[in-house]
């Protein structure tokens, strides 16, 4: 019998810090997916958003923290030890290089990030690079997510959409789209109340709040 290719999970984030909602996203995704790994891809100067509040090793260490003791979860620092934006299509186009042509990669995201597909860099190139898997995070439903959508991304929704059984037969070029338990955690949520002095603790793993401390963080 031939073997089933392995899916490799991509998911790239500001994670400043990352909390339980990235977590339980990329967790929810790899079963769901039956993913062999999910990669994290901490951003270095993120192309599309204000300049995160604390440093790229910072966040990197945070991400390396959450994710101890999950074999499926690994880190990716190239964004990082990067001086320039890291462009998403930069990026996969060397998880591509380095995997294989044949390798099936599925980039996982929030329905707010893909809301936002459309302005990044070549984005239309994604495709040909990768997968991507959507999970509906709180307040987003699909009918008005659908709506809120420009229309050249609906269109690439419509001809792209398929069940989670699909992204095996290619390597790149399909769109799933999954429901996952509502966690409405926001890192910006997260920042605020570290600088007004509340604690965060249940929002994020303890190992996690223990370095925003040891570090001062976000005070
Ligand atoms: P911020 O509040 O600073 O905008 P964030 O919490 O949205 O940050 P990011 O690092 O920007 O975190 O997000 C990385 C990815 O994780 C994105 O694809 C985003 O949609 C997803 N994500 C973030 N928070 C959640 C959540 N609570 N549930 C599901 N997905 C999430």
């Amino acid at each position: 019998m031939a073997e089933e290719p392995v899916l490799t999970g991509i998911l790239g984030g500001t994670f400043d810090p990352v909390h339980f909602g990235h977590l339980r996203l990329a967790q929810e995704l790899a079963e769901r997916l039956a993913l062999a790994e999910v990669r994290f891809v901490p951003s270095g100067v993120p192309p599309h958003r204000a300049p995160p509040a604390v440093s790229p090793v910072h966040r990197l260490e945070m991400v390396r923290r959450a994710i101890a003791g999950n074999s499926r979860f690994t880190l990716d620092q190239r964004e990082v030890n990067k001086s320039t934006p890291g462009y998403a299509v930069d990026t996969l186009g060397e998880l591509r290089a380095e995997l294989g042509a044949d390798a099936p990669l599925c980039l996982l995201m929030g329905a707010d990030a893909f809301l936002g597909l459309n302005s990044w860099r070549r984005w239309e190139a994604l495709f040909d690079l990768a997968h991507i898997a959507v999970a509906l995070r709180p307040g987003f439903f699909r009918d008005s997510w659908e709506e809120a959508m420009g229309e050249a991304l609906r269109r690439q929704l419509a001809r792209r959409e398929q069940a989670v059984d699909g992204l095996r037969r290619a390597s790149a070029g399909g769109i799933v789209v999954q429901e996952m338990t509502p966690l409405d955690i926001s890192a910006t949520r997260i920042r605020r109340q570290l600088r007004r002095g509340a604690s965060p603790r249940y929002l994020l793993p303890d190992a996690v709040l223990a370095y925003i401390r040891d570090n001062r963080l976000y005070s």
